[in-house]
């Protein structure tokens, strides 16, 4: 009898996206088989996300779908956001579903279907892991090291963000210590990932449990203005693990943009050249209201210091549109610090009202109608400022690390190939390549922007910059495609 087979389905931000890696390394580990083919999984985990509006709605008409594959004895999990903050409800109001686990008990999910494959009653596994916190790491030594890799820093945040359910979706914040962040870097480059993204909800709030400031009880965890221990995380993981080739961080949270993170963008070549910094609004009285406890002018000047030092990067944002009491002249600030700032990338989003957040207490009075036409209006905009971000880099040479082929060709032998990757300021790009090349997936190659599509760039190739260093390298993942949903 072959192993029993699992699938993941993956709903939200880049945080979900690493969980649910996971949850496919942990269950490898216990026995199970990856597959794709969800008709004939043994086990269906959904790893949810609650950020947007109508998650719970929109969780139960999907387990509903899976009604036949329960009937066939398929195991039903529901894991992520929703299952962290709906715990025993889920339960309750689905009746096909066998497990929910939260964010922080993944390692708990093969012994919880194992009690549910002979037939444990359904269970709820949703505990914080306060006092020891656990940081799953990436498919230990011996196996195969993606090209790029998310890297946790930190879990949960201790900002309380009006609009924003993650505070109690992922608990307070917890930091991994630095020992552990630089081993497993060290480990994934030494197999071959030419780049690593340090993930954390509010990542440059990070400080190293491990340190004597962090342990200092006055010291002020995820609080205090201005700089944390990132930058200092930063420089050691360039300094201990100086192959690795590029380094990102998402998301930061504006209020922590100090003096040493503006070093560290002046200093070390092996972070990228694109800052993704969230503004959510250009109005300080909807700032106000959000508690995002910076202005305008602040955000302004934190960015432009990190530019300053670095002028070439790209700059994205996330936005949202709608929030409670956002007048028309509020919205227009929005749209003159997007022009202003000239961002490369806006993800928008309409304000929904989430459970727990401190923004139901607020009149949701912005019409759904008129949320549509700000995100229309908002995206117009952004579409300009990308097509003109994407055309300055026509003629240009750009270092692009290349992530496999895109669909041009790619299952048809003798047609030119189409290999895809992204440049340092993460942008697209793609690139017509010989039937008979070889597989660059991994490699870092110089490439002549020849035009800008509207989303992405075409290049040709013009020389291997650095091959990669081994032949384990394998394809990134395609989904990893945009930023995250969730961030600050
Ligand atoms: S938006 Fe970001 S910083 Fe604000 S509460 Fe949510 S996760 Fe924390």
């Amino acid at each position: 009898m072959g192993a029993r087979c699992f699938t993941v389905r993956t709903f939200g931000c880049q945080m979900n996206v690493h969980d649910s890696e996971r949850i496919g390394e942990v269950l490898v580990s216990a026995g199970w088989a990856q597959t794709d083919d969800e008709a004939h999984a043994d086990l269906i985990v959904l790893n949810t996300c609650s950020v947007r509006e109508k998650a719970e709605q929109k969780l139960r008409s999907l387990v509903g779908t899976l009604r036949p594959a329960r009937a066939r004895g398929a195991i039903i999990a529901v894991a992520g956001c929703v299952a962290q903050q709906e715990g025993e409800r889920l339960l309750a109001t689905m009746r096909h579903v066998d497990v929910v686990i939260g964010p922080d008990n993944i390692a708990e999910l093969p012994a919880l279907v194992a009690d549910a494959e002979v037939g444990a009653p359904p269970v709820v596994r949703t505990t914080f892991d306060l006092d020891e916190p656990r940081f799953l790491r990436v498919a230990p030594t011996g196996h195969v090291a993606p090209a790029t890799a998310f890297v946790t820093t930190m879990k949960g945040c201790d900002e309380r963000c009006s609009f924003c359910v993650v505070p109690y979706t992922r608990g307070p914040e917890r930091y991994r210590p630095s020992d552990e962040i630089i081993t497993e870097i060290a480990s994934l480059v030494a197999r071959g990932t030419r780049e690593v993204t340090l993930l954390g909800q509010t990542v440059n709030s990070y400080r190293d449990p491990s340190s004597s400031t962090s342990r200092d009880p006055t010291h002020g965890h995820g609080s205090s203005e201005g700089e944390s221990e990132f930058a200092a995380l930063l420089f050691r993981i360039a300094r201990e693990a100086p192959a690795l080739a590029r380094l990102r961080y998402t998301s930061p949270h504006p209020r922590h943009v100090g003096d040493e993170l503006v070093r560290a963008h002046a200093e070390l070549s092996v972070l990228v050249d694109h800052i993704h910094l969230p503004v959510q609004s250009g109005s300080d009285r909807m700032l106000k209201r959000m508690i995002r406890r910076y202005t305008r002018r602040e955000y302004l000047e934190r960015l432009g210091r990190l530019r300053a030092v670095r002028p070439q990067s790209s700059v994205t944002t996330d936005v949202i549109v709608g929030f409670p009491g956002e007048t028309r002249a509020d919205f227009d600030e929005t749209l003159s610090l997007v022009r202003e700032v000239g961002y490369a990338q806006c993800f928008g989003f309409k304000f929904s009202r989430r459970p727990l957040t401190p923004a139901l207490r607020l009149d949701d009075d912005v019409s759904e109608e008129e949320k549509s036409a700000r995100l229309t209006e908002l995206f117009e905009v952004q579409e300009t400022l990308t097509r003109e971000s994407l055309a300055a880099l026509v003629g240009t040479r750009q270092e692009v690390l290349v992530e496999g082929f895109s669909g041009t060709g790619a299952d048809a032998p003798e047609s030119p190939r189409q290999i895809t990757g992204r440049t340092r300021r993460h942008e697209i790009v793609h690139v017509t390549v010989s039937p008979d090349a070889p597989d660059l997936t991994g490699a870092l190659v110089t490439v002549h922007v020849a035009r800008a599509n509207k989303h992405s760039l075409v290049g040709e190739l013009e020389r291997l910059s650095a091959p990669r260093p081994d032949a384990t390298v394998t394809p990134v993942a395609r989904r990893r495609t945009r930023l995250p949903v969730v961030s600050v």
